[in-house]
């Protein structure tokens, strides 16, 4: 049973796809379904003595083209059907940027602020030991998601290696770099969000000291996005998170807004003042008079509901699925351009692969190689949608979308359907 209908927005772009390309419909029909798909339940003690029982999903799309990659999220607001479209989404965002990589997402149902930290533990490694029949080094790797970070990767590399009798580096990635993770991966997101949106402003010879960017969403994507492009001379005039949304026309002082996050229980903005910065509404935000939007927060935040009020040129998607298909035909009507999650987030999952492939080779690379290994990949996949896209007149996600499912079909259509 659907609850929100994520996957029928994924199922809808792979369709409009395999139609504009003439896929075979063989492949078609295996690609709209996920290969493997587990329901858990996650029993926890809580501090209180008594038992909560939370759910819990792995889902992995397409092992095509390698291993399955994904991340895990904590939220009230998961589902099976949204981790679904999160793992599809995987499989095309590992093939856009070409790493060998197939798709998997996961995710709890539980509101992380109404957990004291030791049942979040308890929770991630009651939820690692329910799945750890499905993923593994060479099988499924995890990697941070919203409400998940190094500390919870570490938890469940340490849980994985209980098991195994011996430390299980390559089990996950986005972990601490104590622990094996590679220098980068926390930025790595945030970074790929800001090459792409440089290599967009190149493309229109515009210098990104004279744009203004609104971002929604200060967590690990939406908090870096900013700090990077605030680094590269944009002014940043909003941001917002779950506490409320910050403007200030003439530009957000960033790195405190950074340093507020820090001081508070839930790492949000919730309580920051600073001259010139007033409040506005969180909705308000997404149709601020902004040359570049970046939603960094949810999926479905941009619907056919606030479409016609989005004044962004440019909406560079640092979330995944922040737009909905209706909205998106509305805004390209109205000629804005619409950087993909599929490659503006890539980042992420780069550097992930850099960090699995360290781990297996035990030797370690410094920030210096990770940044210039992300840059080039991003630059060189920005490349190639944007190619596409003006060769074939298509919008950025379809030419994206285009390019990851043709090399998903043809990993499939060299391998052939076992047996
Ligand atoms: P996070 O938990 O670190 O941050 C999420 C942020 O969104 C928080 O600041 C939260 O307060 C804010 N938020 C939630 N609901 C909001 C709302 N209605 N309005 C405004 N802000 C709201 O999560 P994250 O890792 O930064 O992930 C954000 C998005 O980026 C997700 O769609 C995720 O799937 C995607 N993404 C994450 C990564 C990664 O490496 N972490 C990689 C690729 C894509």
């Amino acid at each position: 049973m659907k609850k929100n209908g994520v996957y029928d927005m994924a199922l809808e772009q792979l369709d409009a796809t395999a139609k504009r390309i003439k896929l075979n419909p063989d492949i078609h029909r295996v690609l709209r379904h996920c290969e493997k798909e587990l329901t858990v339940a996650c029993p926890v003690v809580m501090n209180d003595g008594c038992i909560e029982v939370f759910e819990g999903y792995r889902v992995q799309h397409s092992s095509a083209r390698g291993p399955c990659k994904g991340g895990i999220r904590f939220h009230q607001s998961v589902s099976v059907d949204e981790i679904k479209a999160l793992a599809m989404w995987m499989t095309w965002k590992c093939a856009v940027v070409n790493i060998p990589f197939g798709g998997a997402k996961g995710g709890v149902q539980v509101d992380v602020t109404k957990l004291e930290k030791e049942e979040i533990r308890r929770l991630t490694r009651r939820f690692t030991v329910n799945i750890m029949p499905i993923i593994g080094p060479h099988h499924d790797i995890p990697a941070p998601d919203v409400n998940t970070n190094a500390e919870t990767m570490g938890w469940i590399m340490d849980t994985v290696s209980m098991y195994q009798g011996a430390t299980v580096l390559d089990i996950v990635t986005g972990k601490s770099t104590d622990l094996g993770g590679s220098a980068g991966r926390r930025e790595a997101t945030g970074r790929g969000v800001m090459l792409s949106t440089l290599e967009l402003l190149k493309r229109w010879h515009i210098d990104p000291e004279k744009i203004s960017i609104a971002v929604q969403g200060f967590g690990n994507v939406g908090s870096v996005s900013a700090d990077l492009l605030h680094k590269e001379g944009c002014r940043i005039v909003g941001v917002s998170d779950v506490s409320g949304a910050y403007y200030n026309p003439n530009g957000l002082p960033i790195r405190r807004m950074l340093e507020h996050c820090q001081t508070t229980k839930h790492r949000t903005l919730d309580g920051f003042d600073a001259p010139g910065v007033s409040k506005i509404k969180n909705e308000e935000l997404l149709e601020l008079d902004v040359d570049v939007l970046v939603p960094a927060a949810l999926e479905k935040q941009i619907t056919n509901q606030n479409a016609e009020k989005i004044q962004a040129k440019a909406i560079v998607e640092g979330a995944n699925g922040p737009t909905t298909p209706e909205a998106e035909r509305i805004l390209v009507k109205k000629g804005k351009v619409i950087v993909p999650d599929i490659l503006a987030n890539a980042g992420g999952v780069v550097v992930s692969y850099f960090e699995w492939v360290q781990s297996i080779q035990s030797f370690f690379w410094d920030i210096e190689a990770v940044n210039k290994n992300l840059k080039k990949v991003i630059v060189k996949s920005f490349a190639d949608v944007w190619e596409l896209s003006l060769r074939e007149r298509l919008t950025m996600r379809d030419a994206a979308t285009q390019i990851a499912v043709q090399r998903v079909a043809m990993a499939m259509e060299e391998r052939g359907i076992f047996p």
